[in-house]
């Protein structure tokens, strides 16, 4: 007799810089049509193009504290003004 299954799902995860905690949030999943793959993904190595995307939230909230952010992504410009 095994154990039961369970199916995990990708997640964005971020420190919130009010409180200091983890938190996790689900992506926006949705399915792309044969054209949005081969435009997006055309150099992409085929095991890699699976015909789904999830993109992370715009804003996020902390459970914990309440405070709310604009969410980037690593490496994504974090708009602070430069002035
Ligand atoms: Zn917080």
């Amino acid at each position: 007799m095994g154990w039961p299954i369970t199916e995990l799902r990708l997640a964005f995860a971020w420190t919130c810089d009010a409180c200091g905690r983890d938190n996790f949030e689900r992506g926006v999943h949705r399915e792309l049509t044969a054209e949005q793959l081969r435009d997006r993904y055309a150099d992409a190595p085929v095991d890699v193009v699976t015909g789904h995307e999830l993109t992370p939230p715009g804003r996020v909230a902390c459970p914990h504290c309440g405070a709310v952010f604009k969410a980037v992504t690593m490496g994504q410009d974090l708009g602070h003004d430069s002035a």
